[in-house]
């Protein structure tokens, strides 16, 4: 893998866009002092994931071109370098590639977007192509002012990381790393669902007893039921009963009434026929009375 081009845009010094070939194997950036040197190697280390401290940056913003007197400030950096991989030793799935760009834009009050050949990836993506190689955001490979000092200069521990990134080790490392955090992170998940199975446990024992409450529950409701049922079933026979007899019992005061009825009427015919003959005994009477008048009547003329 060889670095072909980067590409600045808004980045620290680099106001507008600027691309820079490396072509051949060595390449060297010549310029005054304060002309953006530096700046160059921050944006490698910068696209690689360094964060602030290896790019004499104190916040993610401060990387954005931050104006002149007579230019205005940019709203966002972006860093692009493009790999020759026509070797294919790029790791992993990206081989094939003859090719790779790996870009990083920061806007203000945004956080860093990472792109492999284009396609958004994570940080770690980035990191994990340069494991092993030397390249890297603070690896040897990046040489920048003041560094080889600081290599001679370095303690025991910072000498072993260089050489054991040179050798190669430090990939493994960085996969120990990594595999022994993903242990302790899948431990820590463990104790977390050891507490939700008893807290869960818990909220079963509970959720049984409620069970067996609504159950009960559910029972003594139908018993109720059919406790209602069978009282209004009774309740039901005793009005029937009750009817029958009051019907019985209408029946046979019908049966008084209608033998009062033809009893009265035979009176009443009776009663009548007696009017009648005491009538015709009264008009007999006046009849016989009118006759003694007249008769009498006769005997004191003569
Ligand atoms: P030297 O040789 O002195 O180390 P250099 O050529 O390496 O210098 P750099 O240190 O890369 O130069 O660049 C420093 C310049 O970049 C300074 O002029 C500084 O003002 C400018 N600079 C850094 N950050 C920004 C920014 N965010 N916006 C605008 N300019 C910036």
């Amino acid at each position: 893998m060889h670095l072909e081009k980067i590409r600045l845009n808004g980045f620290k010094s680099f106001a507008q866009s600027v691309a820079i070939d490396f072509v051949g194997n060595m390449t060297g950036i010549v310029g005054p002092n304060g002309c953006g040197k530096s700046n160059v190697v921050d944006a490698m280390r910068w696209v690689m994931g360094e964060t602030s401290r290896h790019i004499r940056a104190t916040t993610l913003e401060d990387v954005i071109f931050s104006g002149t007197r007579t230019r205005k400030p940019m709203g966002q950096a972006s860093v692009e370098l493009i790999f020759d991989n026509s070797d294919g030793r790029a790791s992993g799935n990206l081989a094939p590639y003859s090719e790779l760009s790996l870009k990083r834009i920061v806007a203000r009050d945004r956080e860093s977007r990472y792109y492999i050949n284009g396609t958004r990836c994570r940080r770690r993506d980035i990191a994990d192509i340069f494991f092993g190689t030397g390249l890297g955001s603070n690896s040897y490979a990046v040489i920048e002012q003041g560094m080889i000092t600081r290599i001679v200069e370095s303690k025991p521990e910072e000498m072993r990381a260089y050489v054991e990134e040179a050798a190669g080790v430090s990939q493994y490392k960085e996969r120990r790393r990594d595999t022994e955090n993903r242990i302790r992170r899948t431990r820590e998940n463990l104790e977390r669902v050891m507490d939700i199975r008893d807290e869960v446990g818990k909220q079963l024992g509970r959720l049984r007893r409620q069970v067996k409450s609504a159950e009960r529950f559910k029972r003594l409701r139908k018993d109720k039921e059919r406790l209602e049922a069978e009282l209004l079933l009774l309740r039901h026979r005793r009005l029937e009963e009750e009817r029958i007899a009051v019907d019985r019992k209408a029946d046979e005061l019908r049966l008084d009434l209608e033998k009062i009825q033809a009893a009265l009427r035979e009176a009443e015919a009776d009663a009548e026929q007696k009017r009648v003959a005491a009538q015709e005994a009264n008009d007999a009477l006046n009849r016989m009375k009118e006759e003694h008048y007249r008769l009498a009547a006769r005997i004191s003329g003569e």
